[in-house]
This record gives structure tokens, C-alpha cells and sequence, in this order.
């Protein structure tokens, strides 16, 4: 069969024009030009096709070729993913970098995963003639410390095994076993191939149970995230959607973290390449990269690149998933993946539709998200895994309103909404306690309260509600100041105060509070909720908000999410004996009183 091979007549930035192109498919991987660029079919008119580029297209000239794959474009899954950093097509950038430099050559190949380097390869007992069908565990490679790969037979394969190889030290290129299948046989190596466009599939969907925990008090406490969940975090420009991310990145409970960058400013996207490979895993003092995935959009990539990278983000989170992994892939920001289909679109001549984006904006963020989700894995052996997905979101001026933002909420659960206001005022992080919103609550509560405390919900809604009461009265201080308030609602404003500074501000880089498990999240609930407790009965027995309002015991309050560390739970019950003891004292200082 000659090749196939079209014909470029015209090129407007990452958008190239080629005729002749019968026989190519719909998504196809080309090569584009002299140089051989990646490209991506994703326009075809018989033999008229539109390619998007993923390299820079200087220099290109029409009557250059255009060359077939025969695949679409796809990323390769196996051991050596991990502790990888790629750009939005797969491709690795710290190999590029070694072999090339800093400024990346166009048109070179590297391989995504490294298929010289060889692995333990630990064998399921599976022997020939027994029957395999696609998502099966035939083998088991520890790929990292943190992270055992396990091999699978690709989705849509099944049949009658042969060949098959007995355990030992292979690379990724190695064929384990044959798969004799209806459709020929088809052989099974390492790594398989998978397009990216394409969720990959599974046995069934199932119900959030579980959250993913992220030691970030105003997320789990107030607007969790369940293990298969999507979350947003809009924010203005400085208001810390690339501290969270990092965050959750550090701390969350997932097993593998994929981490796309599509940096807003260039020292961003490096400031993740530097950060991340020096970071430590909390859960095994190992370099976080060994659970990690990193997915850089760098400057001098073109934004077709940064459209591709959410897709090769997530295929590879759900591989992970397929092995039964709880992962947690982060995009950062998808406003910048937006603005990639907007400006592709805007050179496809498309009818624009709000503020210049494609019409088809909204359906694209649907389909990104819909990829998140807990799902019983294909194939024997049975596997749950999962993919939560977290996207910030940069609006142009804060401005919610705004297309990506609103085509987001319609498909995300979890809104944590940064506020300019709290960030100005240093409250971090500056998620908005009264407009954030999760829908997990309700059925998380169940994990919660089998889990943390049967009670945990009731005290998380006890202290919403203080935080909503002092909202309204913030409305009357403004207007009338504080003084006029009733001694039992100054006590509230007094206490949401200390749930401000004290429990939802939370410095990510403090040494001890960066992280707060859920058991400390629970005793300071408790702790807070006990002094209000305790201070109300004196306030409604007619002692003074000033008198309950001791600065020492306020400041214990204050600070006990720095002074006690994740080893030292006891010392939540000195507090509250300290507690006790003041209040007793100030009780039988006001009996007295009473009584004389
Ligand atoms: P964005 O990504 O929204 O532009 P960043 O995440 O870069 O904003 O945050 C801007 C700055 O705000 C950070 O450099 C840091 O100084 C501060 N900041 C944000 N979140 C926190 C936090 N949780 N703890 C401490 N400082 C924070
Ligand atoms: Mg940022």
C-alpha cells in the first residue's frame, strides 16, 4: 500500500490546511511538513482536511507534505509514567530538554515512556488457554515506592491466551502474552496505546462514598469533595488558585496525582517544574514525583498543545484509575485551555458565540468533566478506582459571570469560590464560606459519621450557621456599628471571628498547619463550639460579653491550629480543661455577685 500523503495549501498559525487527503480518518495523527510537526486531523471534507498543530508552524510552506499515523492521536500507558513530566501531546520534556536544550527542536520524536528501561514484571498465575478479556491484571511492576502498575489487557481485547511469558525482567516493549481474539491475535505488551479523546471505558459508575480528603479546613469541613468528584475554583488573578491546587496536590489522600499546567504567567509553569520534583510525600517521606505526573504547557508550545493537554491529562488519570488507584488530576487553568479552543476556533472561521468563545465551549467543559467519577474497573478481579478532578478558573477581571466560569458550574459539584476581598484582607485560603457550595454533603455525611464522628455534620453545620448569623448582623454593624447589638449576638460576631482566624484562615506554608487531618479538623470544631456553648449560657445569665471574651482563652483559640501538631491530640483536651476552669471560676465569680 503507498503511503498515505496530503498536501498543505494553506497555514494560519496552529491551523494548516491540506488537500488530497482521501483515505485519512477523522482525529488522526499527522506529520505535517518537512519537519514532520504533530499534528491533529480535526476537520474533513472528503480531501480537504484542517490540522491542528501542536508545534510552532513557522517556517511551513504550502505543496509540504502531510503524513499519515494510521492511529489516532493517543498517549502510551505503562510503567514509567510516574514522576514523568510531559508536554500537552506526551511528550518529555526533561528528555527533550537533555537531549536538545531549552528551546525545544521541532518536529522530534521521544518516546512518552522510556522502552529500554527494564522492569520486575511479577505475573498473575495465568497459563495458556485460560480466557482473558479486556481491564484483566495479567502482571503486577512496583513502579515507584508509592505506586505498583498493574498491566493490563487493553479495553477491547478478549480470548484465549498463548505465549504467555512467566515472570522476570522485561521492558515495556516486551510482549507478555497473545490474546487470541475473533479479530486475529492480538499481542500484549507493557504499555498499551489508548486515543485521548476517547474516555476510557469501565465496568459501572458508582456513588460518591468517600471524601478525597485534602487537610484543607474550609474544604473538608465545609464543602467536601468526594473521591470521583469535580470541583472549580474561580478566582481572580492573585487570588491562590495555583496555592490550592498545589495543595491539594501535596496533601490530598489520592493514590496518583496528575498535575496539568497551563500557566497564565511563564515563571508559573516553572515554578511547578522547580517545586514539584523537591516536594515530599507526607504519607512515606519519598519524593512526591513518585506518585506524581507532571503536564506542562510551556510558553513556547503552541496553544493547539495546551488544548490536547487536558485530554492527555486525563487519559492517563483514568488508566491509574483502571488499576483501582484513587487519583486526583489538576488543571491549572482551564480559563487557558479555554482561550486555546477560542483563539483555534477563531482561525477556523467559526460563528463565535459569547465573548468570542466557540458554541460548543460549554459541551467541551462537560465532556472534560464528565471523565471524573468512581467506577468498578473492566476486567476480572475486581478494582475500584477513581478520578476527581479540580480546574481552577481565571476570569477575566473576577468577573463569575463569564462564560467559562458559568459553563464550569453547570457540570461541577464543588464551587470554591475565591474572594478578592478575603485575599486582600490576607485570609487564606480566600474561599468564600457563604457562596461556596458542595453537593457531596449530604452524601458524604454517612463517611463522616462512621468514620470522624457520629455528630461531625451536626457541629459543621452549627458553626455554618453561626457564620451565616454573623453575616446578617455584619450588615447591621456596617450601618449602625457594633455597640447597639444585644450582648447574645455580639457574642456571635465575636466567635464567627474566631472561626475566621482561627479555623477557615490556614497558612499553606506554616510547618504545622499546611495540613489538618480530619481528626484535628474534629477537635477544633469541638473546641470552638464548646466555648461558644459555654459562653452563651453566662451571656444569656446576663454576664458580659467582655467577661466571656477572656483574651487568653480567645487566643488559645486563636492558635491552636498552629500550636498543636498532628501528633499532640491530647493537648484539645487541656484545652477545654482550661476552658472549664475559666468558665467555672467566672460562673461562681457571678453567683456571688448575684447573691450578695
Ligand atoms: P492565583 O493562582 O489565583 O493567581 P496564587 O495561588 O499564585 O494566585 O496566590 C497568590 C499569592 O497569595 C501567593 O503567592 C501567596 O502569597 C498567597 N496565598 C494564596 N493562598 C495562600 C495560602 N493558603 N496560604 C498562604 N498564602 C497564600
Ligand atoms: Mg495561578
Amino acid at each position: 500500500m503507498p503511503e498515505k500523503m496530503g498536501e498543505i495549501y494553506s497555514i494560519n498559525g496552529p491551523v494548516v490546511k491540506a488537500k488530497k487527503m482521501t483515505g485519512f480518518m477523522m482525529h488522526e495523527m499527522v506529520l505535517v511538513g518537512d519537519l514532520k510537526l504533530t499534528g491533529e486531523i480535526i476537520a474533513l471534507d472528503e480531501d480537504d482536511a484542517t490540522i491542528q498543530v501542536y508545534e510552532e508552524t513557522t517556517g511551513l510552506k504550502p505543496t509540504e507534505p502531510v503524513h499519515g499515523t494510521g492511529d489516532l492521536l493517543s498517549v502510551k500507558l505503562g510503567p514509567g509514567l510516574i514522576g514523568s513530566v510531559f508536554d500537552g501531546i506526551q511528550r518529555p520534556l526533561d528528555v527533550l530538554k537533555a537531549q536538545y536544550g531549552d528551546f525545544l527542536k521541532r518536529g522530534v520524536v521521544a518516546e512518552p515512556i522510556d522502552m529500554k528501561k527494564t522492569w520486575t514484571v511479577e505475573m498473575t498465575p495465568i497459563k495458556e488457554g485460560d480466557t482473558v478479556t479486556g481491564g484483566q491484571v495479567i502482571a503486577t511492576v512496583k513502579e515507584t515506592a508509592s505506586v505498583v502498575n498493574k498491566i493490563m489487557i487493553p479495553p477491547n481485547i478478549s480470548g484465549k491466551v498463548k505465549n504467555v511469558k512467566s515472570s522476570g525482567k522485561y521492558n515495556v516493549d516486551t510482549v507478555l502474552l497473545t490474546v487470541e481474539g475473533k479479530d486475529g491475535d492480538h499481542d500484549v505488551k507493557l504499555y498499551q496505546s489508548w486515543p485521548v479523546r476517547i474516555p476510557r471505558p469501565y465496568k459501572e459508575r458508582l456513588l460518591p462514598r468517600e471524601p478525597l480528603v485534602t487537610g484543607i479546613r474550609v474544604i473538608d469541613t465545609f464543602f467536601p469533595i468526594s473521591k470521583g468528584g469535580t470541583a472549580a475554583i474561580p478566582g481572580g488573578f492573585g487570588t491562590g488558585k495555583t496555592v490550592v491546587q498545589h495543595q491539594l496536590a501535596k496533601w490530598s489522600d489520592a493514590d496518583v496525582i496528575v498535575y496539568i499546567g497551563c500557566g497564565e504567567r511563564g515563571n508559573e509553569m516553572t515554578e511547578v517544574l522547580e517545586e514539584f520534583p523537591q516536594l515530599i510525600d507526607p504519607r512515606n517521606g519519598r519524593p512526591l514525583m513518585e506518585r506524581t505526573i507532571l503536564i506542562a504547557n510551556t510558553s513556547n508550545m503552541p496553544v493547539s498543545a495546551r488544548e490536547a493537554s487536558i485530554y492527555t491529562g486525563i487519559t492517563i488519570a483514568e488508566y491509574f484509575r483502571d488499576m483501582g488507584y484513587n487519583v486526583a488530576l489538576m488543571a491549572d487553568s482551564t480559563s487557558r485551555w479555554a482561550e486555546a479552543l477560542r483563539e483555534i476556533s477563531g482561525r477556523l472561521e467559526e460563528m463565535p458565540a459569547e465573548e468570542g468563545f466557540p458554541p460548543y465551549l460549554a459541551s467541551r467543559i462537560g465532556e472534560f468533566y464528565e471523565r471524573a467519577g468512581r467506577v468498578n474497573a473492566l476486567g476480572e478481579n475486581k478494582r475500584v478506582g477513581s478520578v476527581s478532578v479540580i480546574g481552577a478558573v481565571s476570569p477575566p477581571g473576577g468577573d463569575f459571570s463569564e462564560p467559562v466560569t458559568t459553563g464550569t458550574k453547570r457540570f461541577i459539584r464543588c464551587f470554591w469560590e475565591l474572594d478578592r476581598q478575603l485575599a486582600n484582607a490576607r485570609h487564606h485560603p480566600s474561599i468564600n464560606w457563604l457562596d461556596s457550595y458542595s453537593e457531596y454533603n449530604s452524601e458524604l455525611k454517612e463517611w463522616f459519621s462512621k468514620n470522624i464522628d457520629p455528630d461531625f455534620s451536626k457541629f459543621r453545620d452549627r458553626v455554618m450557621g453561626i457564620l451565616t448569623e454573623d453575616d446578617n448582623l455584619q450588615q447591621i454593624i456596617k450601618l449602625v456599628g457594633e455597640d447597639v447589638l444585644p450582648d447574645n449576638q455580639k457574642l456571635i460576631v465575636r466567635v464567627a471571628n474566631i472561626v475566621k482566624v482561627g479555623y477557615l484562615q490556614q497558612d499553606a506554608f506554616s510547618d504545622v498547619d499546611s495540613n489538618c487531618p480530619l481528626k484535628k479538623q474534629h477537635e477544633m470544631l469541638k473546641v470552638i463550639l464548646k466555648y461558644y456553648d459555654r459562653a452563651g449560657v453566662l451571656v444569656s445569665k446576663g454576664v458580659a460579653v467582655s467577661e466571656v471574651l477572656d483574651d487568653s482563652i480567645v487566643n488559645i483559640l486563636m492558635r491552636m491550629k498552629e500550636n498543636i501538631s498532628m501528633d499532640k491530640f491530647d493537648q484539645f483536651k487541656e484545652i477545654e480543661k482550661k476552658m472549664d476552669s475559666f468558665f467555672d471560676s467566672l460562673d461562681n465569680k457571678y453567683q456571688t455577685v448575684k447573691e450578695a
